[in-house]
């Protein structure tokens, strides 16, 4: 049995990719013109139900570009979690508008309903719930809010390729969404999103924006600030390829799963991510919390582990700790960045290896727990 040092997160790269990217450079289109960029749009849009997904450069600029094409600017507000990647509120930064926080919910780990209705103001433009970990936002609950309050929904999907809300899948269920296909997402490009819609107006606006604005009708003709934000064939070569698979990486993200539920000793105080029973999560992360963990008990924790060759990574910290978004901290999300971390899972990860980390697991929490 190998004693290797096992990754939080390793792509899944197979010779169908390779055949693929190599036919993508024999064919000569390496830029950003190509079949593999219109198949890839296509496969992607068929695999959301939506009618329109357009391929970018990374899921931080399809955010830029939805909220772009959604016309938010200086004054504008739009909330976002506390408890989520940077991206999402920087993308609303790059524009001059303020992302406003809200907190969590506690067994999602999802935007807060309750909490984006606390926070509506005058200047609210739109909501980013983020389907954080591979988990859905409760999106009824916030198109509601979002409906009543004549603001904007974009789903951050970055982490949810697949991900289910009452049966529908993600994407779709909002004005527009945004995917990143960066190398440990559900799958990859190298570097790489998409955005998707059924919106015909917010798609038009969006591609030509991602190809820095100009018009159709005069070459060089730029009626408007642009961007480059285009991906590149090559990166959709491999894209293709890898949603090929895309069913079976996320039933092996699910297997997975369960092997730690059987496998880690759980209590009512050492938990795995909870699912909603109207949710289907892809598992993009396994989330342990431990509520005897403070953060230096935590870190301590994941360093432990590490000596013991499993890598491990902590939650994310929250936007309101960070010197760009500073306020006052968000209690749920204060206390679940400090005490959450995140296991390994990925598509190569075997049963034995999640046996190996679930007795390292299992044994630290049992030298470290108080008596
Ligand atoms: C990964 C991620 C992004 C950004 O995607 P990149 O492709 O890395 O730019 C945005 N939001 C969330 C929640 C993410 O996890």
């Amino acid at each position: 049995m190998s004693q290797s040092f096992i990754p939080i997160s390793e792509p899944s790269i197979g010779s169908r990719e390779e055949e693929l990217v190599l036919a993508a450079v024999r064919s000569g289109w390496v830029s950003s013109i190509g079949e593999y960029i219109d198949r890839l749009e296509s496969v992607f849009a068929n695999f959301c139900s939506v009618k329109h997904a357009i391929a970018v450069s990374n899921g931080t600029t399809a955010l830029h570009l939805a909220l772009a094409s959604l016309g938010i600017g200086p004054g504008d507000e739009v909330i976002v979690p506390d408890l989520t990647f940077v991206a999402t509120a920087n993308a609303v930064a790059y524009l001059g508008a303020t992302p406003v926080l809200a907190d969590v919910e506690p067994d999602t780990l999802c935007i807060s309903p309750s909490s984006i209705a606390k926070n509506i103001s005058t200047r609210t433009k739109a909501v980013i719930p983020v389907h954080l970990y591979g988990h859905p936002a409760d999106m009824d609950e916030i198109q509601n809010i979002a409906t009543t309050s004549g603001i904007k929904v974009v789903e951050d999907a970055a982490e949810a390729h697949g991900a289910e809300y009452k049966s529908r899948r993600v994407g779709g269920l909002s004005d527009c969404a945004i995917f990143s296909f960066y190398g440990n997402k559900i799958v990859t490009t190298g570097e790489g999103g998409v955005l998707t819609t059924n919106d015909d107006s917010i798609a038009s606006k969006a591609r030509h924006l991602r190809d820095h604005a100009m018009s159709k009708q005069r070459r060089y003709w730029h009626d408007e600030l642009g961007f480059n934000y285009r991906m590149t064939n090559l990166q959709a070569a491999l894209g293709v390829a890898q949603m090929e698979r895309i069913k079976e990486f996320i039933e092996k993200r699910a297997e997975i799963m369960q092997w730690y539920r059987e496998l880690l000793d759980l209590t009512e105080s050492v938990r795995l991510n909870a699912t909603k029973n109207w949710a289907k999560s892809v598992y993009w992360m396994v989330c342990l919390e431990v509520d005897w963990f403070d953060e230096i008990a935590r870190d301590r924790f994941m360093q432990e582990l590490r000596t013991r060759g499993i890598d491990t990574r902590p939650y994310f910290c929250t936007l309101s700790s960070m010197p760009m978004y500073a306020q006052v901290p968000l209690p749920i999300a204060a206390r679940k960045s400090q005490i959450g971390l995140n296991l390994p899972c990925y598509f190569k990860l075997s049963r034995i290896q999640v046996e190996r980390i679930a007795r390292e697991v299992n044994s630290v929490l049992d030298e470290m727990r108080p008596q």
